[in-house]
């Protein structure tokens, strides 16, 4: 008997193997075929948003960092697994933002068996990457670029392309929705630029919980401060809250600012020591909830820029 069973299974599991394989690779075959939509899946609520603009109804996507949650170190549920195993093109951020800490989409990747530039692509894709400067953190890639608009507009150019390719037959379609994404875009990005110019030189400083607006102070030339330089490492120890406190107490900065997708515990510490109150809560790594102010990549960089340049000019 036991012998009989053994070899069954030593000949039934190649066979299941096999019409495992047909099965799944028949399936992809028809919903590729005959101009069904295409599986899209995105690592986080900025780049779902800015792929919704772009695709409009003619993807099905699926956002895998919830809103409001922290891109950087995460765990994947059973769905996400199952909907990136099914993924016709997957979309992630790069530049150290999901590969960094955990690096839990580079495992998502292994075990869902996709490729580089084949299954999945960086939308930063193109964009000049700034590097981090704590210790520890030399050579390592600053994620937070979207905080630029212009690499907003790079990161849907490169999601266009990619639509366009797998799916030729929207291509018309995709191209026209980004045409019009990156007027709107643009002329946002220079309303800012302009907007800013008022705030006196001394007041211009953004401080934040994560040290996340390297290239928001690049583009529109308003250094920035922080209490961690990046959510990957201890976020608010005493000794980070002291030295940004020195900073501020030798400073003219009016205002602080706390992010939507950390804790305000830390930044509230820093208030009460420096006296400097929070002006705002700020969408980084998140937009906000569907139905509140900043739930879109273009009104959460709306929203920003509003707060800051209202804060800073108190
Ligand atoms: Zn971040």
């Amino acid at each position: 008997m036991k012998i009989n069973w053994e070899m069954g299974i030593k000949w039934l599991l190649p066979v299941l193997f096999l019409f495992v394989l047909t099965a799944c690779s028949s399936a992809k075959d028809s919903s590729n075929g005959k101009g069904n939509q295409l599986n899209v899946v995105v690592t986080n609520s900025i780049l779902a948003d800015i792929t919704k603009n772009i695709a409009g109804s003619k993807v099905k996507l699926h956002s895998i960092v919830p809103v409001g949650k922290d891109p950087h170190e995460y765990e994947p549920l059973p769905e996400d697994v199952k909907k990136t195993s099914m993924a016709d093109v997957i979309f992630y951020n790069g530049i150290n933002l999901e590969t960094g800490g955990n690096a839990w989409f580079t495992k998502l990747m292994k075990n869902a068996k996709k490729k580089e530039n084949q299954d999945f692509f960086a939308v930063s894709e193109g964009v000049k990457v700034i590097y981090l400067e704590g210790k520890g953190e030399e050579g390592k890639e600053d994620p937070h670029a979207w905080l630029n608009l212009e690499n907003g507009i790079q990161y849907a150019k490169n999601i266009e392309k990619e639509l366009s390719k797998k799916d030729p037959d929207h291509a018309a379609y995709y191209q026209k929705n980004l045409q019009s994404y990156v007027d709107k875009l643009s002329k946002l990005d220079q309303e800012v630029k302009e907007k800013f110019k008022a705030i006196p030189k001394a007041k211009k400083m953004i401080v934040t919980s994560e040290g996340c607006f390297k290239y928001f102070s690049k583009a529109y030339q308003i250094p920035s401060a922080y209490i961690w330089e990046i959510n990957t490492e201890e976020e608010g120890t005493p000794n980070q809250i002291k030295t940004l406190v020195q900073k501020l107490r030798n400073s003219e900065v009016p205002a602080l600012f706390v992010e939507s997708s950390v804790s305000d515990k830390p930044m509230k510490t820093v208030a009460k020591d420096t006296g400097i109150p929070i002006h705002a809560k700020i969408f980084t790594d998140s937009v906000a909830k569907q139905g509140e102010n900043g739930d879109s990549y273009y009104e959460m960089m709306k929203w920003n820029l509003e707060k800051i340049s209202e804060g800073l000019s108190k």
